[in-house]
């Protein structure tokens, strides 16, 4: 039995689908199973890929939109009973504070602002500005959805008190996402 990250439900293995690592040759191991369930996972795909028509400026159907609009209030339901929903759209409607595994406490936020007023922050923040460079090198070959929460969790170290990423790392952290949203985007399960 595994619970899924996204709606919750406590269910047998065989509902999530099992995943391999990409680009190792033949040899496929098995390494895991996802993390949200199938009906999901179909689910996600269906919103994401009318999603991506909106933001590829393509015209949706009334249908289509309702989708939109009722997934918005379904996903952050979801957030509020503590399930994690994810894919493109999900991101998007709950922004990246809402998605984040473990919050930031008011403690750090205050320690982040006087490492910033105070101009203590330089070495963490070289730091992070290679963890940046990191990402944008890295092999992607994961399911998608590991990375983002790298991203994530960067995201959540380089942001001011604002909750927004700081300017310094403003156009890698668009870099990164880029190339992490075109991978997620193309991504083929196997
Ligand atoms: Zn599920």
């Amino acid at each position: 039995m595994k619970k899924c990250k996204q709606c919750g439900k406590m269910l047998v293995d065989d509902m999530f689908r099992p995943y391999y690592p990409r680009g190792t040759g033949q040899r496929k191991t098995k390494v895991g199973r996802n993390t949200v369930c199938l009906p999901c996972e179909k689910f996600n795909a269906t919103v994401n890929r009318v999603w991506k028509k909106v933001r590829d400026g393509v015209d949706i159907s009334e249908k289509e939109e309702l989708l939109l609009s009722w997934t918005a209030k379904y996903y952050k339901k979801l957030v509020d009973q503590g399930n994690q929903p994810i894919g493109a759209y999900a991101r998007h409607v709950l922004g990246a504070e809402e998605t984040r595994e473990t919050r930031k406490t008011g403690v750090d936020k205050a320690l982040e602002l006087l490492d910033i007023e105070l101009g203590k922050a330089k070495e963490v923040k070289d730091k992070i500005e290679a963890e940046y460079d990191k990402l944008l090198a890295i092999e992607l070959t994961d399911e998608p959805d590991i990375y983002q929460d790298m991203l994530v969790a960067l995201l959540e170290r380089s942001s001011g008190p604002n909750g927004k990423v700081l300017p310094k790392y403003r156009e890698k952290f668009e870099a990164v996402a880029r190339r992490f949203d075109d991978y997620e985007d193309n991504y083929v399960w196997e």
